[in-house]
């Protein structure tokens, strides 16, 4: 049995973890998206409120669950009992830093293999970053997420903005 874990800081969930989300867990018995409690960023969105979020837009998909976690990835795959990490690799510039990640994490942990999934075209350059962009700017931002997503980003930026 393959049990994955997806990590992450999912603030907020784009279209783009979405595809990486739908194909890993065509490929894998089990995935677990891992949020990431980030100390050095200072999130958006509450843990609670990324989490609602996944879970929201994964309910469809029976064999995927949201979890929180803090620290190393790795321990987090320990933790569940998964033997792969997903990753997603958007431009060259993904390349090199996950990479060591991955060299790191596989001489930390050799039963631990690391999985790539190389982004759909369409979402090639999307990251949370460049959806809080555009919504700072009341712009549109209805390709970047979903529909719940969407109304959410709205409205936190309704409120920083007023
Ligand atoms: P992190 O802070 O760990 O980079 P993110 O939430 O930004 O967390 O991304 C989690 C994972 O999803 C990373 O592997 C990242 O490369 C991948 N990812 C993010 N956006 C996309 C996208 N548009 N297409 C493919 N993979 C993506």
């Amino acid at each position: 049995m393959t049990k994955a874990v997806y990590p992450g800081s999912f603030d907020p969930v784009t279209l783009g973890h979405l595809d990486i989300i739908t194909r890993a867990a065509k490929v894998v018995d089990e995935l677990v998206i891992g949020v990431l409690v980030n100390s050095k960023k200072s999130p958006l969105f509450s843990m609670e409120e990324r989490i609602e979020m996944l879970k929201e837009t994964t309910a469809h998909l029976p064999n995927v669950s949201v979890q929180a976690f803090e620290g190393m990835t790795i321990d987090f795959a320990r933790q569940n009992g998964a033997n792969v990490i997903i990753r997603g690799l958007r431009a060259i510039t993904d390349f090199e830093s996950e990479m060591q990640i991955a060299q790191i994490n596989h001489s930390l942990d050799n039963n631990i293999d690391t999985m790539f999934f190389t982004t759909s075209l369409e979402y090639a350059f999307l990251s949370s970053t460049v959806v809080k962009e555009v919504a700072y700017y009341n712009s549109d931002i209805s390709k970047f997420v979903p529909k719940a997503v969407e109304e959410k980003v709205k409205s936190k930026f309704n409120n920083i903005n007023s």
